[in-house]
């Protein structure tokens, strides 16, 4: 199975190695062209605002809605999660807008640049998911349709929309790999 990894911005690499790792073909994704072939997309971390830009400047924007619209299945890690947010708090940037949530960016406030938590995560079983978060946002409203899978206080960090799966924290920097592995099971529809 063929997954692009968004690799204009930030954090792609260790996408693609833990996809290989779970035996899917790691595809970097720079051109519209490159998302020909890929069952799935994940968006990584970086900077959301200039990943933005890069999407609009490289025919990307159109490209991954229309692909969105026939089903594609994407995973947004932090600011891929804000690029897939509908709503960003106090932001006009650009954004796929393709889940309906409102996130803030840098929501943890500025003495938790960066901090681990485990997750209580019922969907993965009782072993919980250590989280990297990285002047992570967090999703502050979510639309009936979401289904949320984890939550720091009531600050949702996991968020299922249909073939749609965002979560605020940095799975591939850790050797947990079931969150890729869910999403891969969300490709073959079987999650
Ligand atoms: N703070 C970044 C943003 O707003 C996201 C950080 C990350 O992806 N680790 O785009």
């Amino acid at each position: 199975m063929k997954i692009g990894v968004l690799a204009l911005q930030g954090a792609f690499r260790e996408h693609r190695w833990m996809l290989e790792r779970l035996g899917a073909e790691g595809v970097e994704v720079r051109k519209p062209e490159d998302l020909d072939l890929v069952e799935g997309l994940v968006i990584p971390g970086g900077e959301s605002t200039t990943i933005g830009k890069l999407l609009i400047e490289w025919g990307l924007m159109d490209k991954i809605r229309e692909r969105a619209a026939a089903g594609l299945a994407i995973y947004g890690t932090c600011a891929g999660m804000i690029l897939l947010a509908k709503e960003i708090v106090g932001s006009d940037q650009p954004r796929l807008g393709l889940m309906d949530v409102t996130v803030r960016r840098n929501a943890f406030g500025r003495q938790r640049e960066s901090f681990e938590a485990d997750l209580n995560v019922p969907e993965f079983g009782a072993d919980p998911v250590r989280a990297v978060f990285i002047r992570a946002p967090y999703i502050e409203k979510a639309g009936p349709d979401v289904k949320v899978m984890a939550a720091v206080g009531d600050h949702i960090v996991i968020a299922r929309q249909g073939k749609f799966l965002a979560t605020a924290f940095h799975p591939e920097l850790t050797n947990d790999d079931r969150i890729h592995k869910y999403f891969i099971s969300m490709i073959r529809g079987q999650a």
